[in-house]
């Protein structure tokens, strides 16, 4: 079983048109490929919403910075074009980097206010390069609805920022984060740990869940929640190097000091070659969510 394949903007506007003039809704999925069960459960979810689901295919330049993965990204495109065809997508739209930065694109959409911050912050022009991506996508396929990760926390709060602000006719939506059975969050990059690094990289899960639980039982400040994530995860991932771990309002991304009312925890932890990153909703008045 595999799934249509559109290679050009032409060919995939003129796909969702016969797809508008026949009635249906229409979704799109971005994901950059090496797709797992967290992106599976996407497109299920825009094919339960809309009649027609395109997942965008494409490991955007523009998003990786000097030094990253960009060259060694994992691409596994006949496994992602059945994983697509299994979980409802109508066509995956895989264009090369030309179809979408030839001419390059001089144009570039940014949320200052919520991109220095956490991922921003160590990744400069990370959240520039996603806004622009997507930005070009929407206007693409022009979708009704457009699906996230919460995985990608911050990203996502962009996103759906930037498609308010700029009017994009379309409702963005956020999935719960697919773990694997042990907690860990799924992500193509968790292919990068060795057998050592997979089993210390529970630690990143099992320190939001300690969150969750001094949050519940009474722990107001922050720092200390922090604090205490911190010494679980030198425990656990001896190996791991923290970039951060922040305490912030959901909405705003600042951080907060004193964990009053519902709260997002964010991580991102270097193991090996790995940069992961997890997150959870810490609410002191419903534990452990
Ligand atoms: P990526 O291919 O990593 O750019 O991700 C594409 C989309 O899949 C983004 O919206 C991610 O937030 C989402 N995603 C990645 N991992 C997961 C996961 N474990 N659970 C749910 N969504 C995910």
């Amino acid at each position: 079983m595999t799934c249509p394949v559109s290679e050009t903007i032409a060919d995939i506007r003129a796909r969702v048109a016969r797809s508008r003039a026949d009635g249906l809704s229409v979704a799109l999925v971005p994901t950059m490929g090496a797709l797992h069960a967290g992106h599976e459960s996407l497109i299920r979810a825009a094919r339960e919403r809309c009649g027609f689901v395109v997942v965008s295919i494409f490991v955007n330049p523009t998003q990786f910075g000097p030094g990253e993965d960009y060259a060694s990204y994992p691409r596994s495109p006949e496994a992602d074009l059945e994983a697509c065809a299994r979980s409802g997508a109508a066509v995956a739209f895989m264009p090369q980097p030309a179809e979408m930065y030839d001419p390059p694109s001089l144009t570039v959409v940014s949320v200052p206010s919520l991109s220095g911050t956490l991922c921003g912050a160590s990744r400069p022009g990370h959240f520039e390069g996603v806004c622009t991506v997507v930005a070009k996508l929407f206007n693409i396929v022009q979708p009704d609805q457009a699906l996230f990760g919460a995985k990608d926390y911050q990203q996502a709060t962009i996103l759906r920022r930037m498609a308010g602000d700029l009017n994009f006719p379309l409702e963005v939506v956020v999935c719960p984060t697919v773990r694997e059975t042990d907690g860990l969050a799924m992500s193509s990059r968790n292919r990068y740990l060795s057998g050592g690094q997979r089993a210390q990289a529970v630690a990143l899960h099992e320190s939001l869940l300690l969150a969750g639980r001094l949050a519940g039982q009474g722990e107001r400040s922050a720092g200390r929640i922090a604090q205490a994530m911190r010494e679980h995860l030198a425990r656990r991932a001896p190996d791991g190097r923290i970039d951060y771990i922040q305490i912030v309002d959901p909405d705003s991304l600042a951080d907060v000091d004193t964990v009053d009312r519902p709260v997002q925890v964010l991580l991102a932890v270097r193991l090996g070659r790995a940069r992961l990153i997890d997150n959870m909703r810490v609410d002191a008045a419903r534990p452990d969510r």
